[in-house]
């Protein structure tokens, strides 16, 4: 049964590179159906912050990851709900289990893999200066490990500080990484690694191997920030005689200048992308994407927290640094609201009209098939008071007791999913004609000079001022038809007359412009066109 564990120390909010490795580890147990666990590493009780342990666990139960055994709040939608502890093999915060570190170093002493030390911190000090001015890597000489039993028994007598330290041994440190492939290290580059502090704590590594190995834990997915640990993890396992687990270091998260994210340049705590409004969705499908992908050939990006269950592999994980953009984030947020919302439309179509058929036009572009019209009618309404729920606060009054408001609203329905505060700039022009230069009704590429536009937009005007029956479907008929009648190509009628009812380089088509503007409306911007010309 595969076992994975996410371990933080809580030394602060959960960080989005926190956030990812607590996510593929859980990723990858869900995919083969094992177990996933959370372990509090609190050793080091200096950099221990308050507040932090209840943000990490607000913040996983807020983007939907959730864990098998570890700390859990009682109630975990009661922000000042009582911690407790779920799973077999705990407690799974580490300060609650200094007996076992105890105990298992001791073992290590006995068999005389590990040594207490009694070494001031005035002698390390000397001696390393003395290794770096003799160009040596600073390492501890092992002054202290052949101490004879009853020195070492008369020092603890007297009182004097010591701290446990494991006799590294000499050879090469090796082991296969799931993401790097075969690691290795020279021992002898390695120093005696202290075990227990001299407050009689443990240190990262022996409790961590401790940890992993009376949790079960099979695989150990961590920063790549963790990889020189590891020789001096599998220097543990060899030493206690037990099997180390799997080991997969996951690529560094970058700058977009490729430096190395710290907290000082952005935000990174998920805290506060969460206090910016960011959708989960969007956080999670972001994180996943920062080192990871489906693979070549799939262009799929949107993944909920289930589909990526089905669709992660750790063998897709990258090798190189991640690169954090904030746009793509953004960008993320902007492809879930859409989703989301394509998924209540879905929803409210199928309350209307059960024998609706939906169908996908393009990529999330959904057609919507009623059996009658009316239910077309209501469905078309449900739809706009959804935009206008999103948007309303932002709009002028004049907007809003404006008919045409509903039908604006549906043509520029990606914008205000996208970001609702500037919808009064991407509507205004239907409500009050925008100034323009004739060159506006031109297009060189497209092959409409002033003498083009003049026919199309006065073609265009006498073919709608024939229309009685104004939808977007006898819109575009009538249109077509007249590109037919001019011989010329859709973009030398088009261009103009989008340009004319718009009064902008870049608008909804021309079809919706029509149509929301209705037949009177649209036929005075065509004339007023002609005359500019
Ligand atoms: N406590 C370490 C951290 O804060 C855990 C590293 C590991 O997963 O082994 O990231």
């Amino acid at each position: 049964m595969i076992k994975t564990r996410f371990a933080p120390s809580p030394t602060g909010y959960l960080h989005v590179g926190g956030l990812r490795t607590a996510l593929y580890c859980y990723l990858f147990a869900k995919k083969s159906g094992g177990k996933f666990a959370l372990r509090i590493e609190d050793t080091d009780q200096e950099r221990f912050v308050p507040g932090a342990l209840e943000n990490l666990i607000d913040t996983l139960h807020w983007v939907g990851i959730t864990y098998d055994e570890g700390p859990i709040k009682k109630d975990p939608t009661d922000k000042n709900s009582e911690i407790i502890e779920k799973g077999p093999v705990g407690p799974y915060i580490q300060s609650k289990r200094t007996a076992i570190y105890k105990e298992q170093v001791q073992k290590l002493i006995d068999a005389g893999q590990a040594y207490r030390c009694f070494c001031t911190k005035e002698r390390l000090d000397e001696m390393r200066e003395r290794q770096t001015a003799n160009k040596q890597a600073p390492m501890y000489d092992r002054k202290c490990l052949d101490l004879p039993q009853s020195e070492v028994e008369e020092k603890i007598k007297a009182g004097e500080k010591f701290v446990i330290r494991q006799k590294i041994p000499y050879g090469t440190l090796k082991f296969k990484d799931l993401i790097r492939g075969n690691v290795q290290f020279d021992g002898k580059t390695i120093d005696d690694q202290v075990l227990i502090k001299s407050d009689g704590f443990p240190t990262y590594h022996l409790a961590n191997v401790v940890d992993d190995h009376f949790m079960e834990i099979t695989h150990v997915i961590r920063g790549e920030e963790w990889l020189p640990s590891t020789p001096k993890h599998i220097a543990l396992y060899q030493a206690f005689g037990w099997q180390h687990p799997e080991f997969a270091h996951l690529p560094l998260l970058l700058n977009a200048d490729r430096s190395k994210l710290s907290k000082r340049q952005g935000d990174v705590a998920v805290e506060d992308y969460i206090k910016k409004g960011y959708l989960r969705e969007a956080i999670i499908n972001f994180v996943a994407f920062l080192g990871w992908n489906p693979g070549s050939g799939e262009e799929q990006e949107i993944f909920s927290l289930e589909e990526l269950e089905k669709a992660f592999s750790i063998d897709k994980v990258h090798k190189s640094g991640a690169i954090f953009n904030l746009e793509k984030l953004d960008w993320f947020n902007w492809r879930w609201k859409k989703r989301l919302f394509n998924a209540e439309l879905e929803k409210a179509a199928k309350e209307i009209d059960p024998a609706v058929v939906i169908s996908e036009a393009r990529k999330e572009q959904f057609t919507y098939t009623f059996s009658d019209p009316e239910n077309e009618e209501k469905f078309f309404k449900s739809r706009c008071e959804k935009l206008l729920k999103i948007c309303s606060e932002y709009l002028p009054k004049e907007f809003l007791n404006d008919e045409k408001l509903t039908k604006a609203l549906i043509t520029v329905e990606e914008k205000i999913l996208r970001e609702p505060k500037d919808i009064k700039d991407h509507i205004s022009f239907y409500f009050t004609p925008q100034e323009y230069s004739k060159e506006l009704l031109t297009h060189v590429k497209m092959g409409v000079d002033l003498s083009q536009a003049t026919i199309s937009l006065k073609s265009g005007k006498e073919d709608l001022e024939k229309l009685s029956d104004w939808n977007l479907k006898t819109l575009q008929d009538t249109l077509m038809q007249t590109v037919a009648r001019l011989g010329v190509k859709n973009g030398q009628l088009l261009w103009p007359l989008r340009a004319a009812l718009s009064g902008l380089e870049f608008s909804p088509g021309v079809f919706e412009l029509a149509w929301v503007l209705g037949k009177e409306e649209t036929l005075k911007r065509l004339e007023t066109a002609v005359n500019k010309i």
